[in-house]
């Protein structure tokens, strides 16, 4: 089994497998690491929100993130809003993104299928 460093503490990442997605989840911070796309596949996936062991994020302050754990390159900071204002981590390389305990729950409520419906209607004026 391989065996990654976490790119926010000192734990180890460990494999967690949802409906044939894999991901990589920290033992001790409880982060998830996502491999491009994934965490966009995950969304549309009822109940993947239990891959989070945490529901709320639990510190305002974002810890520095060190590198990406897969190819060490610098990761970028970025910022999703809609429902939550989300910070997050991206790897400009390989485009893997890292969520801190509790934030994949907000990743999941943020553009969700019903927001762009109800964009929709807006537009539309139905
Ligand atoms: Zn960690
Ligand atoms: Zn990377």
């Amino acid at each position: 089994m391989k065996c990654i460093g976490c790119p926010k503490c000192n734990g180890q990442l460990h494999q967690v497998i949802y409906q044939q997605i894999e991901v990589d989840r920290c033992d001790h911070c409880q982060g998830i690491w996502f491999d491009r796309l994934e965490a966009e596949k995950l969304k549309q996936i009822k109940g993947s929100e239990s891959l989070d062991k945490c529901t709320k994020p639990r510190n305002k302050q974002r810890s520095p993130v060190s590198a990406c754990p897969h190819c060490h390159q610098q990761m970028l900071r970025m910022l999703d809003i809609d429902k939550h204002a989300i910070w997050y981590e991206k790897c400009a390389r390989c485009q893997g993104i890292w969520l801190e305990a509790g934030q994949f729950s907000q990743y999941k409520q943020n553009f969700t299928p019903k927001g762009v419906i109800d964009l929709a209607k807006q537009v539309l004026h139905i």
